[in-house]
């Protein structure tokens, strides 16, 4: 049968290359549920709807097409056919995906796909985000739940952003962290059966080899 392993924690601590890298290297599909609420996002912004008024939000959530592709070596997304791999990383849609997300119909919608690819995965999947092992895959063999100091997860979001002010990242990020676990649906929380991985003083290849060992057993 496929496996199904979950790995959510806040950003900055390594969540999307663990991911990836442990999915390439087991054989498994991979799916970055960040980047599908990323992509209503931009969906959201381009289209003029207001980010800050949910009841916008919610009757506009079905109207975007979402697809996901699933291979770990190449992460791809489209929107209504458009590549928005680049896009969904910029600045305005980091700082408004937290409200989007945060609208249950836009849960609900994205929930629907990540279970539908999830159920589709032959050999298995590795599913990263924040609240996939307590809600969308409550049944996942192996939950992990990745954290780190906010100073480490700073430092590590800066490095990948191209002359990201420190100070500000670590601000723009604990603010995020804050609204993605205080919403009222699907909160970032550690499952009760998750192990929790402190990667502060660890190197990306030692968090590799945890989670690779953690699936292994
Ligand atoms: O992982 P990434 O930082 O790209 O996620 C972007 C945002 O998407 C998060 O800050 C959170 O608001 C939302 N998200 C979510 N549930 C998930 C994955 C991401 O609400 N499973």
């Amino acid at each position: 049968t496929p496996v199904i392993v979950a790995i959510d924690g806040p950003s900055g601590t390594g969540k999307s290359s663990t991911s990836k890298a442990v999915a390439a290297q087991l054989g498994l599909s991979y799916l970055d549920t960040g980047a599908q609420y990323r992509a209503i996002t931009w969906w959201m912004v381009t289209n003029g709807i207001d980010t800050a008024d949910p009841f916008a939000i919610a009757s506009a959530a079905g109207k975007p097409e979402i697809v996901s592709g699933t291979d770990p070596e190449k992460p791809a997304i489209t929107v209504d056919g458009l590549d928005v791999a680049g896009p969904i990383r910029e600045q305005d849609v980091t700082s408004k995906v937290s409200a989007v997300s945060a609208v249950p119909e836009v849960r609900a919608r994205i929930t629907e796909l990540q279970r539908a690819i999830a159920g589709s995965a032959v050999t298995g999947i590795v599913v990263e985000g924040r609240d996939i092992g307590t809600t969308v895959l409550p049944d996942a063999d192996l939950k992990v739940f990745l954290t780190a100091s906010p100073e480490a997860r700073a430092a590590r979001r800066s490095g990948e952003l191209e002359g990201a002010d420190l100070h500000a990242t670590r601000e723009a990020l604990v603010k995020r962290d804050a609204a993605d676990s205080s919403r009222k649906t699907s909160p970032l929380a550690k499952a009760d059966d998750a192990v929790e991985v402190d990667t502060t003083d660890l190197t990306l290849q030692q968090v590799i080899e945890c989670v690779v060992t953690l699936v292994e057993e």
